[in-house]
């Protein structure tokens, strides 16, 4: 069965589609079968593994408000060589659409149960907010795995999204655990970054990821040529660091 992970963070451009999809990329290239499901009208993650949002004609909305199932609009990402259940800016509608409909927060658990005997890792984008459609991937998912910078206001929003996933847990999905939380785009240059990182590891402990991911022009670049970075330059910094949390993130299971 697989390992249902979402990446979150209501801070919008923190790191989480460049995490979600080089983590499915660099597990992808250690043999798991890996889905990604895309949650985020933006569709980012949907053209970062190659997928072209405005061609498509099954998404995650048809899965969400029923209209198809999960099979049916999968896609393969030939670049980062793992599955898609892809977006683009239909989604936003199913916000509404859902509003009066029953178990609306559950409708992607639901959907994806059908396929979960068929991956390792299904792989989660939520788009910046906690809306109904982060709600969804909440409680489809056994842990959430958080990118953040190391800058002064980073701890701040951290709280509202921690209430919510305690809130998740009472109230609609007990299996829900923070995995952990996950440096992006540093730079160890910067003395308060590194400061930062100090303070998150006293407060968070082992909730911190060992790997750090570091601010990498290469990362940036790769989604206009629809590619993963971990595929795009596997040599990079940005792509080997990647890889390494694909790796811890295989051990932490593990040992889990
Ligand atoms: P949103 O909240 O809009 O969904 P996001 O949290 O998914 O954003 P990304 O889209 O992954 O964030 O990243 C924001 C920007 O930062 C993008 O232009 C991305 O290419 C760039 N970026 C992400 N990680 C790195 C990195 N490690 N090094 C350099 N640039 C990065
Ligand atoms: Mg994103």
């Amino acid at each position: 069965m697989a390992r249902i992970f979402c990446i979150a963070n209501q801070k919008g451009g923190v790191g989480k589609t460049t995490t979600c999809v080089n983590l499915a990329a660099g597990l992808a290239t250690l043999d798991q079968r890996v889905l990604l499901v895309d949650l985020d009208p933006q569709g980012n993650a949907t053209m970062g593994s190659g997928i072209d949002k405005r061609e498509l004609k099954q998404s995650v909305y048809q899965v969400l408000v029923g209209l198809a199932t999960v099979r049916q609009a999968v896609q393969r990402s030939e670049a980062g060589k793992y599955d898609v259940l892809p977006s683009n800016r239909e989604l936003a509608g199913a916000e509404v659409e859902l509003v009066d409909v029953d178990r609306r927060e559950l409708r992607l658990k639901d959907a994806l149960a059908a396929v979960e005997a068929d991956y390792d890792y299904i792989l989660i984008d939520c788009p910046p907010s906690l809306s109904l459609l982060t709600l969804n991937g909440l409680c489809a998912t056994h842990g959430v795995i958080i990118p953040m910078q190391c800058e002064y206001f980073a701890l701040e929003g951290l709280t509202d999204l921690v209430n919510t996933i305690k809130r998740v847990h009472a109230n609609l999905n007990p299996k829900l655990a923070i995995i952990g939380l996950l440096r992006v785009m540093f730079d160890p240059r910067m003395t308060l970054q590194q400061q930062v990182s100090d303070q998150l590891a006293a407060h968070f402990g082992d909730k911190l990821f060992n790997t750090i991911i570091p601010r990498n022009v290469r990362l940036a670049e790769a989604p206009s040529y629809g590619m993963p970075g971990v595929v795009y330059d596997a040599a990079s910094k940005g792509a080997q660091a990647y890889t390494a949390f694909g790796r811890e993130m295989i051990e932490r299971m593990k040992a889990a």
